[in-house]
C-alpha cells in the first residue's frame, strides 16, 4: 500500500508548477493516511486483440497465478472471451472489458452497453485507450460519455487512460495534455465516485506503447504528480486527490515495475504486450506485491440461469416429421 504521496523528493529538488499540490501535501501528510492506505496497487493485463482464440486465451489464463492479496489484479481480454475467463479466472483476479458503449440500449448494431457488461459480473471497463482515441477517432467528450454511462452502473469501474504522444512530449505539452485529458475524461464525475475508488486513471504516454521505450520513474511519478494536481484543482475535496489510484503504462515489463512501484504516486501498471505472457504477467504481479499470500480460491460462482422460454434444442431438419401424402396417380384416361 502506498503510505506516502511523495512528493517530498519533487518539494526538495525542482519547484516546479506540476508539483503545487506536492507541497501542500507535505502539510497534511501525516493526517490523512486512511485515503492514502486505500490506494492498492493495481496491476492491469490489456489483451487487446489477442490471442487469436478461445483456446489460446483460456491457456493465457490457466497460466495466471492467483491474486497476491495485497494488490489487486485484473485482466482485459477481448469481448467474445469474457463468458468463459470469468468461469475460469485465477482466485482475486478480476476481469475488465476493453471498451464499451455510451449508449445504454437500442438500435445500435455491434454495440456492448455497460449494463450488458456488469450483469455478466464484468468490473471494470477500460476507456480512452490511445488506440481507441488515434485509430478509431475517439474524443473526449465520447470518452467522458462512456465514462458517465459506465458509473450509472453501481458495480462497474473505469480505468481512464490518459498520456501526451512522442510530438506533443517534445513540443513540451505533457502537462497540457495529461491536464486537458484528465478535465475532460472526468467532466461530471463526483468527488464521491472517485473517493470510493470508481475510476482508476492510467497514465500511458503514447511514445512509450509497444514501442519498448518505458518512461524512467522519475518521468512516470511526474506526470502522476501533474494528474494529481488537476484532480486537486478540480475538486475541492483533498481526499479526491489522495485516494484515486494512477497507474503507470508502456512497455512495462518484470525488470521495471519494482523502480517504477517505488515512486510514491505510482499505484499500479497497465501492461499490455507483458501480459500476453503468463510468467511475465505473474512476474510483474508479484514485483509489485510485498509478498503477501495469495488470494483463497472462492467457492465456484454458480450462475443462476432463468428457465429458458423456448425449447432449448431444436430438431435437425433431417429428424421433423415430414407429412408426405400418399400419390395417388389419376386414373388412366380410357
Ligand atoms: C497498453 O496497451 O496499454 C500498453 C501499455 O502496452 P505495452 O505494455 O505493450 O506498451
Amino acid at each position: 500500500m502506498k503510505l506516502s504521496f511523495g512528493n517530498l523528493l519533487f518539494a526538495a529538488s525542482s519547484l516546479t508548477a506540476v508539483n503545487a499540490f506536492s507541497i501542500q501535501r507535505l502539510s497534511s501528510v501525516s493526517t490523512s493516511t486512511t485515503s492514502l492506505d486505500a490506494r492498492r496497487p493495481i496491476l492491469a493485463g490489456n489483451w487487446k486483440l489477442n490471442p487469436k482464440s478461445r483456446d489460446e486465451a483460456l491457456a493465457l489464463l490457466n497460466g495466471l497465478s492467483p491474486s497476491p492479496s495485497d494488490v489487486d489484479v485484473l485482466i482485459f481480454p477481448p469481448l467474445p472471451y469474457l463468458g468463459d475467463v470469468l468461469k475460469a479466472l485465477p482466485a482475486g483476479v478480476q476481469v475488465g472489458a476493453q471498451t464499451c458503449s455510451n449508449y445504454e440500449e437500442g438500435a445500435f448494431t455491434g454495440e456492448v452497453a455497460p449494463s450488458m457488461l456488469a450483469s455478466m459480473n464484468v468490473g471494470y471497463v477500460l476507456l480512452g485507450h490511445s488506440e481507441r482515441r488515434t485509430l478509431f477517432g475517439e474524443t473526449d467528450s465520447d470518452i467522458n460519455a462512456r465514462v458517465l454511462t459506465c458509473l450509472k452502473e453501481p458495480n462497474l469501474k473505469v480505468v481512464l487512460c490518459v498520456g501526451e504522444t512522442l510530438d506533443e512530449y517534445e513540443a513540451g505539452l505533457l502537462n497540457s495534455i495529461v491536464d486537458t485529458q484528465t478535465r475532460k475524461g472526468l467532466s461530471g464525475v463526483s468527488a464521491q465516485d472517485l473517493i470510493n475508488g470508481r475510476v482508476v486513471i492510467a497514465y500511458e504516454p503514447v511514445w512509450a506503447i509497444g514501442t519498448g521505450l518505458t518512461a524512467t520513474p522519475e518521468q512516470a511519478q511526474n506526470a502522476h504528480t501533474v494528474i494529481r494536481n488537476t484532480l486537486a484543482a478540480m475538486y475541492p475535496s483533498t481526499a479526491v486527490a489522495e485516494s484515486v489510484r494512477i497507474q503507470y503504462g508502456g512497455s512495462v515489463k518484470p525488470e521495471s515495475i519494482a523502480d517504477l512501484m517505488s515512486q510514491p504516486d505510482i499505484d499500479g501498471a497497465l501492461v499490455g504486450g507483458a501480459s500476453l505472457d503468463a510468467a511475465s504477467f505473474n512476474a510483474i504481479v508479484g514485483g509489485a506485491s510485498t509478498g503477501a499470500a495469495p488470494v483463497a480460491a472462492a467457492a465456484p460462482v454458480s450462475y443462476a440461469v432463468p428457465a429458458p422460454t423456448v425449447p432449448s434444442s431444436f430438431p435437425s431438419y433431417g429428424g421433423m416429421p415430414r407429412v408426405v401424402e400418399k400419390y395417388v396417380p389419376p386414373a388412366p384416361r380410357m
